[in-house]
């Protein structure tokens, strides 16, 4: 009775993100009520594995006890204080400290926001900002790349390259632009080679930045690997061949590393796997292990000096949240990078990452499963009605959220991306027997569709 009263208020007040809310009104919500472990539980007692981490962010699982310990401590000490007009916290400074030491390529100073459309949205203020310091008003356009994600928020929105998050919200905003999406399997021409491929991407970003004007290019934003465009991993040599383009013209690199920071491709950033060298980086998601919201923003020293030297020339540097360094997020924060060194997380990304990678390659010889890709611990299996053209299944066919339907059904909770892409995310910390529950789980649900389908 308490969980039907809960569904009825569930679908009288409430707007779900991400949701089609007409289809909410007959689907329903799934109400978790408790996490253990890699899995969480309704309010029926089910339990689901939970393949994406929630939102490929919960990375030491559900029940992290000494994380909310450490929230614990933190809201009975000091539950609030900010970082506005000179004043300081330990949690604040000690966290800075830590991303700074941690950072992949040397980085001077972090800001701290709540999300990371908000790190996307404070490293763009950042550039224009630094730009109109350095006598360069004109170097304003950002580039970023068809079915990135980067955020909702109005410009990280505009960053985002997906459809989606522009249509019917009157976005982009002017100055944002979109060159080629990785994606070597969907945009890769017949007989062209990953290598040439890669090369390809970085030839027409640089005609798209002289179509443009280099001197009103600022900056390039990329994820290491996509994650919501459909887990796109860079082809071989994409990095080089794109940071050779920037160089070039001046144009400033940001890493938006909001998914693959803290261990997810098996290096503690994904930067770190795919050869980056930021002049920014955002991070968030793992960096919390998603126990508070928390981001961060890290700059190199060629980055904060114009910053700093703007902001004594103004009077202040005005931007920063409420909440820009929360005490109890970084408290969190602090606890969860302390988790990560002392139980080896990234020895377990090896290793539980090794299983998930042999696992979703086993798919490949599949009736539906066109493509096969991940590294660490993110993944995808791609379905396509034609393997050998690649044709993809009409969306209205909705294969693909019909696999991750029937994949809740079996006790494992996966997200279908445009394109019918299945996305794997687990927590970190997840074991390679759990691997193989939530791949035999997903197994029943993918043979389930593909009876229907063939
Ligand atoms: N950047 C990337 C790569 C993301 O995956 C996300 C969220 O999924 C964001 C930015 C936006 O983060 P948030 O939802 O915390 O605003």
């Amino acid at each position: 009775m308490v969980s039907n009263a809960l569904r009825d208020a569930d679908l009288s007040y409430t707007i779900h993100p991400y949701t089609n809310l007409v289809a909410h009104e007959t689907k329903g919500p799934l109400i978790a009520v408790r996490g253990e472990g890699v899995r969480v539980f309704d309010d029926k007692g089910k339990d689901y594995i939970e393949g994406m981490a929630g939102l490929w962010c919960a990375s030491l699982g559900f029940s992290e006890p000494r994380l909310a310990a450490a929230a614990a401590r933190q809201m009975a000490e000091l539950p609030f204080f900010h970082m506005f007009s000179h004043k300081s916290h330990e949690p604040g400074i000690r966290l800075s400290e830590e991303l700074v030491k941690r950072a992949p390529v040397p980085m001077a100073r972090a800001f701290f926001c709540n999300s990371g459309s908000e790190a996307n949205d404070t490293a763009i203020k950042m550039i224009w900002y630094i730009n109109n310091a350095l006598g360069r008003p004109q170097k304003k356009k950002i580039i970023a790349r068809k079915r990135a994600y980067h955020g909702v928020t109005v410009a990280s929105a505009s960053l985002t390259g997906l459809p989606a998050n522009h249509r019917d919200f009157d976005l982009p905003i002017a100055n944002i632009l979109h060159t080629s999406s990785p994606d070597y399997y969907r945009e890769g021409k017949p007989g062209e080679s990953e290598e040439a491929f890669a090369k390809r991407c970085a030839d027409e970003l640089e005609a798209m930045i002289l179509a443009e004007d280099p001197n009103t290019v600022a900056a390039f934003f990329a994820e290491p690997i996509m994650g919501a465009g459909g887990v796109v991993l860079p082809p071989k040599g994409y990095f080089e061949h794109i940071q050779a383009v920037l160089k070039k013209y001046d144009i400033l690199l940001v890493a938006d590393e909001v998914i693959c920071g803290f261990g997810r491709t098996g290096q503690y950033w994904g930067s770190q796997t795919f050869g980056l060298k930021p002049d920014i980086l955002t991070c968030a998601k793992a960096l919390s292990s998603a126990y508070m919201p928390i981001s961060a923003v890290l700059v190199t020293e060629e980055v904060y000096k114009p910053l700093r030297d703007n902001s004594g020339k103004i009077g202040t540097f005005g931007h920063g949240y409420t909440y820009s360094a929360h005490p109890v997020a970084a408290a969190v924060a602090l606890e969860t990078l302390a988790i990560y060194d002392e139980r080896d997380i990234l020895g377990n990304v090896a290793v539980s990452g090794a299983r998930l990678q042999e696992r979703l390659r086993s798919f490949a010889d599949h009736p539906l499963v066109g493509n096969v890709r991940g590294i660490g611990l993110i993944g995808a299996i791609e379905l396509v009605a034609d393997k050998a053209t690649h044709g993809a299944f009409p969306a209205s066919d909705a294969v693909g959220p019909r696999v991750v339907t029937k994949a809740e059904e079996a006790g494992v909770i996966l997200r279908a991306m445009a394109g019918d892409v299945v996305a794997f995310s687990p927590p970190l910390i997840i074991t390679p027997e759990e691997v193989d529950q939530m791949m035999d789980r997903f197994t029943v649900a993918l043979e389930a569709v593909t009876a229907e389908v063939l």
